[in-house]
């Protein structure tokens, strides 16, 4: 029989596209082989399908897709026992139409950022060989065996092939700078990151055992895939311990996750998959990019910046959809209506399992809340959708380690701590030690206290005053306790404007430098601290956003300013203050010096804040023995 040999130009308007592929995909020439195998396993299903629905009645075998290496020719095969080929078939689908496509895609792409580089398809394969050719055979009774093959350039040539049974044979001639594909780790490495849960047997060898020192084959094959992973299953069917399974698989150092949420919609788009909420082991040092993205169970991509909203980028998990489009650029994929919907759609899922485990396992939500805070809160702060979700199922920790819900929380304090203006106030530490006293004194006068001490919480009190109605917050030490829930005004000591001057004189003098105060005297009671420091709130909060921020803004580069408050009903204050208006011609500077009280009650407010340092510190004990003599 006489052999037909035909030989052709592949349909491109560049003159040799191999080059351009090779340079365009430099650093993911790894890829080629997602292609190839995606190739295989989509040809492999076409068949099951064919079968299932009668087209196909013969036999279909054992349908592994197998992945063979011999590192010393340097030759990789991917072989399928799909639906294969006709001459007539390469010639339409690898000549013609993928040829062009991947033309048309080099032209249309070529300097943007491309997800997943999906689309070039079995063309990939010059990326690493010099030589590539298919043999094949198609299921069609009758069908004649082909045989193409391409050096890289743009001839080919296709004569009848020897194949005798259905499927396709893939092989590729690595070129000398492919050496890296050449070796069975490598590959074995590449299937595992883009083939592990493909849905058709991927078998690469055989399994080995050690035995006597030695690695052997075992007569079983080394299949690297998980063709039904959870993501493909019903919910219903899963139990907790395949979630957390699967997880273990997906990341083997990770400790288990807090919760998992099971996505599953066929309309008005496809998605499925599982996303879960980890642990996190340090704030703020969270790993992103540990959501992977599939598409038919074939992997994409570890960035999913732009599908998910930022916030659930610290999920971990998978996310399967065909509807992602996956050869375009990223700014494209922002606007794309599909993945806007998407990035709706999960974010609703999320608050949905977020507000069940609230209402039906409260015990173990408190339990996991301190986990759970950073990522909360942050979703609430970028995403407006998600905080009016957040608004019914995040929780408060006051400083007793109690936990409860907004509402509950402002039924809670509302009678206690109604101010004046009707709104009412919460009350909140950011450190419970450095602000102890001010808590207990808050506490003792029946007052409750948050403890928000997450690097958010600057930010976050800012947008709960907003969200939550008729509502004020103030940080324990910004304000004499007494002052921060103003029930009525109070009655200001009657001083002269020339007294207050020197009042002010005098504090000023035994206060640290550096700092900017304000002096006003208070009538606070006879069993009230002599003196107390606070800071202004807002000046506080701004203070604290600009340094989140990390630049040094307007407010940032301000020094720092304090309220202090002069009981003028104390006695020990009565008492210095008679001594000043007794020497009333000395210098302030004089006076403070010649006065070890006024010294004292001025340090132990310092004291009290944390504010007395250094050498100040070591004044204030010298001082103290000597008073105690
Ligand atoms: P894509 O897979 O994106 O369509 P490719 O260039 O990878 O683009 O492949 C082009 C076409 O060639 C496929 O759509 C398919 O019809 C055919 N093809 C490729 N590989 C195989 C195979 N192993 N078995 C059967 N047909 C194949």
């Amino acid at each position: 029989m006489a052999k037909e040999k035909l030989q052709g130009k592949i349909g491109v308007t560049t003159e040799n596209i191999f080059p351009v592929i090779k340079q365009f995909l430099y650093s993911d020439h790894e890829i080629f082989l997602r292609e190839l195998v995606a190739n295989a396993v989509d040809a492999t299903r076409k068949l099951q399908t064919l079968a299932s629905n009668g087209e196909f009645k013969g036999e279909l075998g054992d349908l592994k897709v197998e992945v063979e290496l011999d590192e010393k020719k340097k030759v990789l095969r991917i072989i399928d026992h799909g639906i294969g080929m006709t001459a007539d078939e390469v010639d339409r689908y690898i000549n013609q139409i993928a040829f062009s496509s991947a033309g048309e895609f080099l032209e249309k792409y070529k300097d943007q950022n491309i997800i997943g580089h999906f689309g070039l398809g079995f063309y990939s394969a010059f990326m690493v060989a010099e030589k590539v050719t298919i043999e094949s055979l198609s299921w069609q009774d009758g069908a004649k065996a082909v045989k193409w093959s391409c050096d890289g350039s743009p001839e080919y040539s296709m004569e009848d092939g020897r194949k005798s049974d259905r499927g396709t044979v893939v092989t590729l001639h690595l070129d000398k700078d492919s050496d890296e594909f050449a070796q069975k780790g490598r590959i074995g490495q590449l299937l595992s990151k883009y083939c592990k849960f493909m849905p058709v047997p991927v078998v690469f060898g055989k399994k080995t055992e050690w035995k006597d020192g030695k690695e052997v084959e075992k007569d079983e094959d080394n299949v690297i895939n998980n063709i039904d992973p959870i993501w493909t299953k019903a919910p219903a069917d899963l139990k907790d311990e395949d979630y957390q399974k699967f997880y273990k698989a997906l990341y083997p150092f990770e400790e288990e996750p807090m919760f998992w949420i099971h996505l599953n919609v066929d309309y008005p788009f496809n998605l499925t998959g599982v996303l879960y909420f980890p642990k996190i082991k340090e704030r703020m040092a969270i790993d992103r990019n540990k959501i992977q993205l599939y598409c038919n169970q074939m992997f994409v991509t570890d960035h999913v910046d732009n599908i998910v909203p930022d916030f659930l980028t610290l999920l971990h998990g998978v996310i399967d959809s065909p509807d992602i489009p996956l050869n375009v650029s990223r700014s494209y994929l922002q606007s794309d209506a599909n993945v806007k919907k998407i990035s709706t759609y999960i974010t609703k899922k999320v608050a949905d399992r977020l507000e069940e485990i609230f209402k039906e396992q409260r015990a173990q939500y408190e339990e996991k809340w301190d986990n759970l805070k950073l990522f909360i809160e942050y979703g609430m702060l970028s995403d407006e959708k998600f905080c009016e979700r957040a608004l019914n199922f995040a929780l408060f920790k006051n400083t007793d380690g109690k936990y409860f819900g907004f509402e509950d929380y402002r039924k809670a304090v509302e009678t206690q701590q109604t101010d004046k203006d009707k709104k009412v106030v919460y009350l909140y530490a950011t450190d419970t030690e450095t602000q102890y006293t001010q808590i207990e004194a808050a506490k003792k006068l029946g007052y409750d206290v948050l403890l928000m001490d997450c690097e958010l919480d600057a930010h976050f009190v800012n947008l709960l005053e907003q969200k939550l109605k008729d509502t004020r917050f103030a940080r324990v030490d910004s304000d004499s306790v007494d002052n921060l829930i103003p029930k009525a005004d109070k009655v200001k000591p009657e001083m002269a404007d020339d007294d207050k001057k020197k009042l002010e004189e005098m504090f000023k003098a035994a206060l640290p430098e550096g700092a900017e105060y304000y002096v006003e005297p208070e009538n606070l009671g006879e069993q009230s601290a002599p003196v107390l420091i606070t800071r202004n709130e807002f000046m506080r909060r701004y203070r604290d956003m600009s340094a989140l921020g990390g630049g040094m803004n307007f407010y940032g580069s301000m020094p720092e300013t304090f309220d202090i408050k002069v009981n003028m009903e104390n006695p020990l204050i009565a008492r210095i203050w008679k001594a000043r208006k007794d020497d009333a011609d000395s210098a302030a500077a004089d006076f403070a010096a010649a006065n070890p009280q006024l010294r004292q009650v001025v340090d132990l407010a310092l004291l009290a804040n944390g504010l007395l340092k250094g050498k100040a510190l070591a004044d204030f004990i010298a001082r103290s023995e000597e008073l105690l003599k």
